[in-house]
């Protein structure tokens, strides 16, 4: 347990310490309150005390948020607050006087490790409203307290809460004349995003593309049915600017009209505006700059980029690892960024791969070029990894969040700006020079001829301190105020040291001196031996087990001449520091731009570093649906399976167009979709791909039914699952979509299965030209007589040979159907009872026995060579 320190006191009725603890948080730590104590909000008490009546008028201003409101060294909550805070970060309940004898439930944690405390709240998707003393403690008087932020998990700013390598999304979702509209900030980073959704579907691949961490909606109908779309861990809030104007809330909350943004269609637009004001008038609500969030906004389509719904993003494991391993990911794979801009830029492009082929051409230009020049490459590295996150400081700045390091890291990122803008200078692409343009601009000269990081360099000293309380962030060469203040000061402390020495001379005390603590200011300190020998004008101050602390009438001017220097100096500073402030303010637009520029170099260089260390190379894109690589290899697995990875072949186009892959478990079959899969992705991102070489079509939608898993807490059991995802594809489908289907239909009766299986077969069968590519793996060998019905079909499967311990797994696919799953072999290499083995291979010896022999079918190439065969027992019609 920790003492509270001695503080003076503001509120009357709290002078008795009614609590002297916080917990260590230990689990269970929290205890009921004893006796007589209110629990019900903190306004509720009858005449309170002017502490809890204070507290009780800021909650009413917020009252969705937990309030911890500044008491000393303390942030404290009281009520039901107390309760909630107690709760949700594990520290000791207990109550104070809440005026007339009664007592009400309070809880707190110490100001030094309040951001411990806010971050685990931010995490468990809490509102927290903070508020600071504005003015000084006085004994007996109330401190004046203001609420300064409130904190959502959508809005925060502070890099303590955040991921530095993922944005941190705020969406605002509203309907308007029968159009969905979303739109969507990083607060933490740059503007908004508008984006018209056509239907549920649409939106949940969006909500999921996104992941935000909160999502605003103005009622509780439209809450209950985005909840249905969303991701756990999002937090939905309900706010309806008109009520919200109408009562307590901040006058910015009032919603504010927003012009559409250009880019939308006319029928559109009404929604969209919708949804920004939605988005702007919430963030007002909070404190934060609403107008500057959605100055620069855009408009971005859902059609621009492959559409993967939820399922599948989490099947190809882009952004984390679904296995043991989380680190096992594309992302992972991709990521040789030396900026955290450029971490946030490739996550966002993983996530939404291109379907242009002339944008996706220009990437491939810039990665072709920095792949074929590694000395400039690495030179551009080199000059990245000096770059901070600008686009994070720029956003504390705005909301007046930046300390003097923020400003000094923004120094040191535009000086390696401007030697990444100079080395992007050799290079031609035109990506490359879009984003030296861009970077060039955030150094350039304002008006006055001085750039921002000129100013920023005369200004700031080389290691400023962490926040501007004490002075000393501003050389005293910037302003000729200041320099004449810390020359006071120079010159108080030289007299300092003067009277220290005068005074040790005159009394004979050799052991006295001047020393300074925040609690008692300058005192001089002798040893308690020599205590009775000060001079008469000694006046004593405090008495230690083995000193004594005095001060006499010379001492405390040159005190006041210091302190008064120095909180002239602090003000100073202050000013100085807000000037800066607005000249990054002012600077805030180029120096977004050059954040997105470097951002984008930093990830061509990562993309050209791994296609050149992995031997990937640059894919043709095709105008035609198809999809032909040879020699293709699965980018995770290789990069973190610990295998030597077979490649494999893959060819669909418009005559062969569904690929029916069999062949043993544990052959790699599922490798080889989630291959192709990955390999669309990389390519449609502009990236390079693993591969011998690769012609690809674009491809506008990525479907994958993979696995079994169920999702009890909906209702949904395995199979229905596994059956709702194969609605949604046939569904959704288009011409130009890819699907992976890793087996369907096994999670219910072999004949109910078998059938699903081939109904849908034939259905994508029967589309005609407008059938999607498709890969299916199965088990159900009866499945390989379609290829001798449709011509689109071609076999596939995975050579085995068998060993003299059991089957040889080559992971080779080879045209041609397979006839077994060498389930039980691989049943007994994974450790299956000898006993259960033996009796599983005597049942399925009998079972084949009595199924009798299959007729047979064959096809034939054209000299007259059998390439196919498999046994037909299909019902067809
Ligand atoms: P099942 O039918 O039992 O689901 P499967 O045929 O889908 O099996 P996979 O899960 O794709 O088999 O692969 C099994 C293992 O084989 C993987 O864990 C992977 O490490 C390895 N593997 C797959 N393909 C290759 C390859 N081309 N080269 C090297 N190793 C591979």
């Amino acid at each position: 347990m920790k003492g509270r320190e001695a503080v003076p006191h503001d509120d009357p009725a709290a002078a008795a310490p009614v609590r002297a603890e916080v917990s260590a948080p230990a689990r269970g730590a929290a205890q009921a309150p004893a006796g007589n104590v209110a629990h019900a909000p903190a306004g509720d008490a009858e005449q309170p005390s002017p502490l809890i009546a204070q507290y009780a008028a800021l909650k009413r201003r917020h009252p969705e948020a937990l309030l911890l409101m500044r008491v000393g060294d303390f942030y404290e909550a009281y009520g039901d607050d107390a309760d909630d805070l107690a709760r949700s970060v594990n520290v000791v309940l207990t109550s104070k006087e809440a005026g007339k004898g009664r007592r009400i439930a309070m809880a707190g944690v110490p100001h030094h490790s309040v951001d411990n405390y806010l971050a685990r709240l931010i995490a468990r998707q809490r509102v927290v409203a903070i508020a600071e003393q504005m003015e000084l403690p006085a004994p007996n008087r109330l401190v004046r307290r203001e609420i300064v932020r409130v904190m959502t998990p959508g809005t925060v700013l502070e890099e303590q809460f955040l991921d530095a390598g993922r944005n941190n999304y705020l969406c605002a979702l509203a309907e308007a004349a029968g159009h969905t509209a979303l739109a969507f900030a990083d607060v933490s980073t740059a503007a908004a995003a508008v984006c018209i959704t056509r239907d549920a579907d649409e939106l949940a691949a969006e909500l999921h593309r996104l992941t935000p961490a909160e999502i605003v909606v103005a009622d509780e109908q439209a809450a209950a049915a985005v909840k249905a779309l969303c991701a756990d861990g999002c937090k939905i809030t309900v706010y309806d600017p008109d009520a919200a104007a109408a009562g307590e809330m901040p006058a910015a909350a009032a919603r504010s009209a927003r012009p559409a943004p250009l880019g939308l269609a006319l029928e559109e637009k009404a929604a969209g505006a919708e949804a920004l004001s939605l988005l702007g008038s919430y963030v007002e609500s909070l404190g934060l700059d609403g107008a500057a969030l959605l100055r620069r906004t855009s408009v971005h389509s859902a059609r621009s980029a492959m559409m993967l719904d939820p399922a599948t993003r989490r099947h190809l494991d882009l952004l984390s690892g679904s296995g043991e391993n989380s680190r096992a990911c594309l992302f992972n794979v991709l990521d040789e960024t030396k900026t955290v801009m450029g971490k946030r830029l490739l996550a966002r492009w993983l996530c939404a791969p291109l379907v242009s082929a002339a944008a996706i051409r220009q990437r491939q230009d810039a990665i072709a070029e920095l792949c074929a020049r590694p000395a400039a490459r690495a030179e551009l590295q080199a000059r990245l990894a000096g770059i901070g996150d600008v686009e994070r400081i720029v956003q504390k700045v705005r909301a007046r969040r930046a300390g003097p390091r923020d400003l000094a890291a923004l120094r040191q990122s535009l000086c390696a700006a401007q030697s990444l803008s100079e080395a992007l200078e050799n290079l031609s692409a035109a990506e490359l020079s879009a984003a030296r343009e861009a970077v060039r601009s955030s150094v350039s000269a304002d008006e006055a001829g001085r750039s921002l990081l000129a100013r920023l360099q005369l200004a700031l000293v080389d290691e400023p301190p962490a926040t501007l309380a004490d002075g000393g962030a501003i050389r005293p060469s910037y302003d000729d105020g200041l320099q004449q203040l810390v020359e006071l000061r120079t010159r108080s402390r030289r007299l300092l040291l003067a009277l220290e020495e005068r005074t040790r001379q005159a009394s004979g005390l050799r052991t006295l001196k001047v020393k300074y603590t925040q609690a008692f200011g300058y005192y001089y300190e002798v040893t308690r031996a020599q205590a009775d020998a000060v001079p008469s004008d000694f006046v004593r101050r405090q008495s230690l087990v083995n000193a004594e602390r005095f001060t006499n009438a010379e001492l405390k001017q040159l005190e006041a001449d210091i302190l008064s220097a120095q909180a002239r100096q602090t003000a100073l500073e202050r000013q100085l520091f807000e000037g800066l402030l607005q000249a990054v303010d002012e600077a805030a637009d180029q120096l977004l731009a050059a954040a997105a520029g470097i951002a984008q170099a930093d990830v061509y260089c990562s993309l050209a570093q791994i296609a050149a260390e992995r031997r990937y190379v640059r894919p043709e894109i095709a105008a035609e649906s198809m999809l032909a690589v040879h020699a293709g290899r699965h980018p995770i697995v290789e990069a973190f399976g610990g295998v030597d990875f077979v490649p494999n072949d893959c060819g669909l186009d418009a005559s062969q167009r569904f690929l029916l892959i069999t062949g043993p478990n544990m052959g790699g079959k599922s490798t080889y979709l989630r291959q192709t899969a990955l390999l669309s992705v990389l390519a449609q991102m502009g990236s390079y791909v693993p591969a011998q070489s690769a012609r690809l079509g674009i491809v506008d939608r990525l479907f994958t039914r993979i696995g079994a898993g169920d999702d009890i807490a909906a209702g949904r059991s395995t199979f229905y699952v596994e059956m709702a995802e194969m609605a949604l594809i046939l569904r959704r489908c288009t011409p130009r979509s890819l699907l992976l289907i890793d087996e369907v239909g096994r999670g219910t009766g072999t004949t109910d299965g078998l059938s699903i299986a081939q109904s849908l077969s034939e259905y994508l069968l029967s589309l005609g030209d407008a059938m999607p590519m498709v890969l299916f793996a199965t088990h159900f060998h009866e499945l390989t007589a379609l290829a001798h019905f449709y011509s689109q079909v071609e076999n596939m499967h995975v050579l085995v040979a068998d060993g003299a311990a059991g089957p040889v797994f080559s992971h080779r696919l080879l045209h041609g159907a397979s006839s077994r799953s060498y389930g039980i072999a691989v049943a007994k290499m994974a450790g299956l009872p000898p006993e259960v083995v033996r009796r599983a291979q005597e049942i399925a010896d009998d079972l084949e026995s009595r199924s009798g022999p299959a007729s047979t079918w064959a096809r034939h190439d054209e000299y007259g060579k059998e390439v196919e065969a498999g046994q037909l027992k299909l019902n067809m019609r």
